[in-house]
């Protein structure tokens, strides 16, 4: 495996770039324009640590203006770099534009190991990076909106709409600013397990399309599948929970210190447990450990879920990975050269940058639900009980039939706030996955899945610049 540091993952998003923009008619100016990041915010800041003063080195890049605000992720790791953040921020625009959310692409990174600090410190890093996003004019409800990435979750996006309102006092619209907040500070419900749920809806509208199953020698659907999932973080947990509740069984799980294997199936949740317990996934009961954790990546099965970070399969290990379809939960799990493997061996590679978009997606209802100033489902619910009470009771009364209290209690319920969210979400994964598979039929000549969802995004970037009236 390449060193992180040798990898050149913007690099990666280019070449993926240059082979899918061969299938547009867009003027090489524009694919230009498209391809670069627009505005790039290095900065250092001092932090007093202990009795230390310690220059914490963060950025954040937008990758395209070419609709407002920008949108992405803050990563906490040691291994962020500008190289890092500016393929991210750019799968970010690929991403929106392909579930047909209204934003540019961004993302933001501090070059720190995020479990050296006590959560105290922690708050201090966080806002000095918010107020100085602030100061640049890098971060706002029409601006910039971050939101969790690798190494961050609700807790420092509460903290960072904190800072972001206490600098901005009267701002209407501030709680839109950040993106993956806690329900009580403006979250929406279902964001947290939402790119989890967004890769099972997209895996599953694959798995029911009869002719791509029969291509890769499976037959549809998600229930009796073998799933691998590695990374037992929010988005490989949630993966693993919702493959498991749609019948797929979950026969190997990865994370840093090893990976456990069980044919009969794992459950995430008492992993999950067991590893909070011994501080590790190894020594599972029931379960066989495996040598080393990228081992999980060769097992046999039908789906392999990489769910952590960039550049885990690349041309060394591609040809010993026996998975029938990959689903890329993580950003940039595959390289360019593990794609050309893939392509040559027949396995699907489901993209990342439309099959993680699930969390994005539930941001930007977020994002909606945070300008429009109330709860999903408030106005509405009531009155949907009431209507499909009076219809039910028509209808017992014109058939002489009743219905049993669980059937009614299902017919009654009026939508609440997570039961929008997850049909917008389902219904968002269901409409890319078409679209790319449409994109890919009407092209045969396009090699991969990830290039026809190149294609689709650079269509619709290509055409928003053109609608600006940039480009004539
Ligand atoms: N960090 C997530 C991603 O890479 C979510 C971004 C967002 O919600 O803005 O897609």
């Amino acid at each position: 495996m390449a060193a992180p540091n040798e990898y050149k993952f913007f690099e990666a998003v280019e070449k993926s770039f240059d082979i899918a923009a061969k299938f547009t008619n867009l003027d090489p100016g524009v694919l230009e324009q498209i391809k670069q990041c627009n505005s790039v915010y290095r900065m250092y800041f001092p932090v007093k640590i202990g009795d230390k003063i310690e220059v914490i080195k963060a950025y954040r890049v937008q990758h395209s203006h070419h609709k407002s605000p920008c949108k992405g992720g803050i990563r906490f790791s040691l291994s962020v770099n500008l190289d890092e953040v500016m393929a991210l921020a750019a799968l970010m625009t690929y991403k929106c534009a392909i579930v047909n959310v209204p934003f540019g692409g961004a993302k933001g990174g501090i070059t720190i190991d995020p479990k050296k600090y006590t959560p105290y410190e922690l708050e201090k890093i966080t806002r000095r990076y918010t107020s100085e996003l602030i100061k640049k004019n890098f971060i706002g409800p029409g601006i910039d909106v971050p939101a969790p990435d690798y190494g961050t979750g609700e807790r420092e996006m509460a903290w960072i709409l904190d800072t972001y309102m206490s600098m901005r006092p009267g701002e209407i619209d501030a709680m839109g600013c950040v993106t993956g907040k806690p329900i009580t500070q403006g979250g929406v419900r279902g964001r947290r397990e939402a790119t989890g749920l967004g890769v099972f809806y997209g895996i599953r509208e694959v798995c029911n399309m009869p002719d791509v199953m029969e291509k890769l020698g499976m037959g549809t659907g998600v229930e009796g599948k073998t799933v691998v999932v590695q990374g037992l973080g929010n988005v490989g947990f949630h993966a693993a929970k919702f493959f498991r509740e749609g019948g797929a069984r979950v026969i190997g799980l990865a994370e840093y210190e090893g990976a456990i294997m069980n044919l009969d199936g794992l459950h995430e949740e008492e992993v999950f447990a067991h590893r909070k317990k011994t501080g590790s996934i190894l020594n599972f009961p029931g379960a066989t450990n495996l040598a080393q954790s990228t081992d999980a990546l060769e097992m046999e099965c039908d789906i392999l879920i990489p769910a952590a970070l960039e550049n885990v399969i690349n041309g060394a290990n591609a040809p010993r990975v026996r998975a029938k379809m990959i689903g890329e939960a993580a950003n940039g799990p595959l390289t360019p050269e593990a794609d050309e493997v893939f392509v040559k061996k027949g396995v699907l590679v489901v993209p990342d940058m439309y099959l993680n978009a699930g969390g994005v997606t539930v941001s930007y209802f977020e994002w909606l639900k945070n300008l429009s100033h109330v709860r999903y489902g408030r106005m509405e619910k009531r009155f949907t009980e009431n209507m499909n009470s009076h219809i039910l009771s028509q209808i017992e009364e014109l058939t002489g039939k009743t219905v049993s209290d669980k059937e009614k209690e299902f017919i009654l319920h009026g939508a609440d706030e997570v039961d929008l969210v997850y049909s917008g979400l389902e219904e968002t994964m269901i409409g890319a996955t078409r679209e790319i598979m449409d994109c890919w039929k009407k092209n045969p000549s396009i090699p991969d899945m990830r290039t026809a969802a190149y294609v689709v995004a650079i269509n619709k970037v290509g055409t928003a610049y053109a609608e600006l009236g940039i480009f004539p």
